[in-house]
């Protein structure tokens, strides 16, 4: 796809003053080869919505219009919007601007189609949208795919395996009924300013919903497994009514920690629990 002619995002960044502001977690990207490369990863874009979070300056926001997506960003810095405008003109009918806090926007009023996320966002405000989007009766959601920078250390709790130190809550709510992986390391010095650790993007698509299981019931478990996960299940379990009795249905060693436990596993407590 040809781009139109923009500046380049150091010069926006110097003619509209937007110095990055700790508060909103702004660290940006500039690197125009390294964004299409994050554009790249949820696939061919050319006529796809795509919800994108904290679009800054627009480095990214280009990058996925370059990929031919269709865009809808949510801002909340309002010195933004006029690098923003900018981005909107070049690229014609394809960027809607929404002024606002994206942890207060619903985004299914912004779409009648399905539609890709991509954000890199500040730490909390990412993990708590991440988890919103993950959780909930109803599945399949409406986004077809995330795209999201984290901190390193949060995509590996995220992707992590039974067994390992990282894994928890988070692991669980993102594989029991997607596909979470580790699309790519960036590194501290690709940002403007760079932050203190390294980051990493974590591809998520939505898989099948296990039969018989209720969401609810399966974060009450993992909530009380990992609350306590030093203790065995059949302590850390010990609150939740029938949890230990469905352990021993499930031939499932209540001596074992929430650790060990694979997400199938926890899956079947679920399912013992929800019936
Ligand atoms: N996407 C740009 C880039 O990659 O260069 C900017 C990324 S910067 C890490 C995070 C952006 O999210 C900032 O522009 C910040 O103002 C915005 N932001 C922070 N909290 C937000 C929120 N709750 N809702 C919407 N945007 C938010």
């Amino acid at each position: 796809m040809v781009s139109p002619a923009l500046p380049p995002l150091r010069e926006v960044i110097a003619r509209h003053g937007l110095s990055a502001s700790k508060a909103l977690g702004q660290n940006f990207l500039f690197d125009e080869k390294l964004l299409d490369r994050i554009a790249a990863i949820p696939g061919d874009l050319a006529g796809r919505n795509v919800l994108e979070i904290g679009p800054g300056p627009g480095g990214l926001t280009r990058a996925l219009l370059r990929a031919g997506a269709r865009v809808t960003a949510i801002e909340r810095d309002p010195r933004c919007l006029p690098a923003l405008a900018e981005v909107s003109e070049a690229f014609p009918a394809r960027l809607t601007v929404i002024e606002g806090d994206a942890l207060t926007i619903d985004p299914a009023g912004l779409f009648d189609a399905p539609y890709d996320i991509v954000a890199n966002l500040p730490y909390n405000v990412g993990t708590a949208l991440f988890i919103g989007w993950l959780s909930g009766e109803n599945w399949p959601p409406q986004w077809r795919s995330l795209t999201l920078m984290f901190q390193q250390e949060v995509a590996q709790r995220i992707v992590a395996r039974p067994g390992n130190g990282t894994y928890g809550r988070l692991a669980v709510l993102a594989q029991w009924r997607s596909q979470a992986h580790l699309a790519m390391k960036v590194h501290r010095s690709a940002f403007t300013p760079p932050p203190k650790v390294m980051s990493a993007i974590v591809h998520v698509t939505p898989g099948t919903m296990p039969e018989h299981v209720s969401a609810r019931m399966l974060e009450r478990i993992t909530e009380a497994a990992f609350g306590q996960r030093r203790k065995m299940l059949r302590q850390s379990l010990k609150s939740l009514n029938g949890a230990v009795e469905a352990l021993t249905t499930l031939g499932i060693d209540p001596q074992r920690r929430a650790e060990t436990l694979s997400v199938d596993e926890f899956i079947a407590i679920a399912r013992q629990l929800s019936r």
